[in-house]
């Protein structure tokens, strides 16, 4: 056996203890302290996010302090937060791109570069055990008592260690991808609508029985009024 794969049973096995040393120098990460502080709590989601993002870094260059990097991610899931965070893809600056595909997939393009990337989640080694399966069953059907709670984070907090300690193959997907940036954020003219007297921007209205009105306005029977 290798030894990555060696060190990846380790951690896999390893007791709750050698979890926590590796969880709390996790948490001396600046990067991860920057993630936690954004999203509000750690959980496997942001350490995701938190590999995805470093592999995206190490392979299309620094954070985009402007738009440089634009990101299309297909979920909406915790991993996003740490990928708005380490990339600099945010959803404010126009380079953060929601497509609600439900899929753990996340595309970058460096705009200087042309350079693509497509990196999916994809982490076949990682086997719940019979006992975490329990506790997270019994948290998903609604108990939240103070004894599942404490075994829900254990479960969590082995399993963050786990993705950050993984060697990226067999926790991701990475392929070269060519596609074409989108253009870059504009600004456009805007307007009022005639129904709600709120303003939006000329692209999103719409003319409904001859009046400028919002996209709310526009499908939506004055039943259901915007306020
Ligand atoms: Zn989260
Ligand atoms: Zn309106």
């Amino acid at each position: 056996m290798s030894r990555e794969k060696n060190r990846f049973h380790d951690i896999m096995y390893v007791d709750f203890k050698r979890f926590l040393m590796i969880l709390s120098n996790t948490m001396k990460n600046k990067d991860f302290k920057k993630i936690a502080e954004f999203h509000g709590h750690v959980c496997p989601g942001v350490a995701y996010g938190y590999r995805v993002a470093k592999a995206a870094l190490r392979e299309l260059g620094e954070k985009a302090k402007d738009e440089e990097i634009v990101s299309i991610v297909e979920n909406d899931s915790c991993a996003v937060d740490a990928i708005q965070v380490l990339v600099g893809s945010t959803f404010g600056k126009g380079n953060l791109i929601f497509r609600d595909y439900g899929k753990q997939v996340y595309t970058f393009i460096n705009r200087k570069t042309g350079k693509g990337l497509r990196i999916g989640i994809d982490f076949k080694a990682y086997k719940e055990t019979v006992k975490d399966k329990a506790v997270m069953d019994k948290f998903l059907s609604g108990n939240k008592s103070p004894q599942v709670m404490r075994e829900v984070r254990k479960v969590k907090d082995k399993k963050i260690a786990v993705i950050l300690n993984s060697p990226e193959k067999g926790l991701l997907t990475i392929k070269n991808v060519k596609i074409k940036p989108p253009d870059k954020a504009r600004i456009f003219p805007v307007v009022r609508c005639e129904i709600c007297n709120e303003k939006v921007m000329e692209p999103r209205a719409r003319i409904k029985e001859g009046k400028v009105v919002c996209l709310h306005c526009f499908e939506n029977p004055p039943s259901n009024p915007l306020y």
